[in-house]
């Protein structure tokens, strides 16, 4: 038996049937199909009011939309945000159906000229990756004859601590090293782009709360430092995010309210330079991961040399992270339970595999489960998030999961 990560908040108190934003989920699958990724906005609107309760005034907050960029849910989250983060002229065409270009920012290493002039057109600010991609960029502002909003995302010299995914402190495609960060400032500014500021991102999915203080802080004493050697003052401070939702057994969740504090004394000592910036932070999964769930069919329960497989009509075609092959190193089991019988006593461990013909395409390595029969449906959690896009769609051929919000 291998242990599960725990079952989020908004749906750990439950037991008995699933409901999803108060509907049976088994009446879901049968009302739109399976496999279904469903998403409870309500759950989305309550961590935004969570992050609005913690952080101090002054500070913004931006949804980082790779983490789930689904329309229906974009439409939900949009007003409640400041800002939209995007990442590709695809996510910015799909911010810009629901917000203003001034609300929007584009980062990303590659980004095409056509993407910075779509952006620019757009009055949307681009995230400078480097000094080439500066001189792209007043180029593309200059053929369209509008003055680009561009900021200069930093590649600092610091790591987030324990992040699941460390983006800063060494050489990187992301972000302009920060000994070279004032220099291309002063450039933009010079050839009479409207700079914005700074945007220094140091890692992502972090659950310890002392680390991302730490990070904070030193993000905003580099921000101070840059914007001296520059000398100009950044109307906007991106500190970046890395907000970590617990995924596996043993992760504790985020301490949100000592993140705030800890802010709001860091920005009330902060450098005479950023006294009039605003600050903002980027957020992807902390906001929507613990919203979704992916329900999948059980087709087959089979018994193979002593050991129980359920075999679900999903699989890491639509939700490759829950399989463990989305930037983890060890495979760990994501928490899901049988959608009909939440709480109820496991009898024996399962795995529940995926439809895929790969020993990649497991869901539930030896999880405790009750017995499960088939015909019934398997709800894996935290499915908000880099799910369904970033998984491999294509790969053998199965249908498209639907996608819904309630
Ligand atoms: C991916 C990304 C995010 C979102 O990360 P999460 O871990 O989902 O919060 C935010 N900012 C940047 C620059 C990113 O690349």
């Amino acid at each position: 038996m291998k242990p599960m990560g725990p079952i989020p908040p908004g749906f750990a108190a439950q037991t008995g049937a699933l409901t999803i934003g108060g509907q049976d989920a088994a009446a879901l699958v049968a009302a739109h199909g399976s496999p279904l990724f469903v998403y409870d906005a309500a759950l989305v609107a309550a961590q935004v009011a969570r992050f609005r309760a913690a952080m101090p005034a002054g500070v913004d907050l931006h949804y980082a939309i790779k983490a789930n960029p689904l329309p229906a849910l974009l439409a939900r989250v949009a007003p409640l945000v400041d800002g939209l983060d995007v990442a590709s002229a695809g996510e910015l065409a799909r911010a810009l159906a629901v917000k203003p270009g001034a609300a929007i920012s584009f980062a990303g290493p590659g980004k095409r000229d056509d993407e910075l002039a779509a952006a620019i057109a757009a009055g949307a600010t681009i995230n400078l990756e480097s000094a080439g991609e500066a001189q792209r960029a007043l180029a593309a502002g200059e053929r369209l004859g509008i003055v680009p909003r561009l900021a200069v995302r930093v590649n600092p010299d610091l790591e987030l601590r324990g992040s699941g995914m460390k983006m800063g402190g060494r050489a990187s495609p992301f972000g302009i090293d920060a000994e070279h960060a004032a220099a291309v400032v002063r450039t933009v500014i010079a050839a009479g782009a409207d700079w914005r500021g700074f945007h220094i991102f140091a890692g992502s999915q972090a659950l310890d709360a002392a680390a991302v203080i730490e990070t904070q802080a030193a993000t905003l004493a580099l921000a101070a430092r840059l914007a001296e050697e520059a000398g100009a003052v950044p109307l906007l401070v991106n500190l970046g995010g890395g907000f970590g939702v617990p995924y596996f057994a043993g992760d504790v969740a985020l301490d949100v309210a000592a993140v705030g504090a800890a802010l709001g004394d860091a920005l009330a000592g902060r450098g005479a330079v950023l006294r009039d910036s605003r600050f903002a932070i980027e957020l992807g999964r902390w906001l929507v991961a613990e919203a979704g769930v992916y329900l999948t069919r059980v087709v087959d329960v089979k018994h193979s040399r002593g050991e129980t497989f359920v075999v679900v009509d999903g699989g890491l075609h639509h939700h490759l992270a829950a399989s463990g092959n989305f930037g983890t190193v060890v495979r760990r089991n994501y928490p899901l339970a049988v959608a009909a019988r939440i709480g109820a006593a496991a009898e024996g461990a399962v795995s529940v595999v995926g439809c895929l013909c790969t020993p990649l395409d497991r869901l539930g390595d030896r999880v405790a489960l009750p017995p499960v029969e088939v015909g019934e449906v398997i709800a894996i959690f935290l499915a908000g998030a880099y799910g369904a896009t970033a998984s491999p769609a294509a790969f053998l051929g199965h249908p498209a999961p639907a996608e819904i919000v309630v």
